[in-house]
């Protein structure tokens, strides 16, 4: 049975990619860890641009379009 190998999106190291990896994509903990750091510090970072308080639109609509 093939392993299949994915890049660490942390670290590019190759990560199996299987059910007992724990933190696929990633290779290890710590990656997955330093990755959700810098999400949240990009998050936060990320200044809101031309907020004038009107609501965000939905990044996905799931009710079909009449087009
Ligand atoms: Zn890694």
């Amino acid at each position: 049975m093939a392993v299949k190998l994915v890049a660490c999106p942390q670290c590019g190291a190759s990560a199996e990619w299987n059910p007992q990896n724990r933190f696929r994509p990633f290779c290890s903990e710590r990656c997955k860890l330093m990755d959700l750091g810098a999400w949240a510090t990009e998050r936060y970072r990320v200044p809101v641009a031309e907020s004038d308080g009107s609501e965000i639109p939905p990044e996905e609509d799931p009710a079909p379009r009449p087009n």
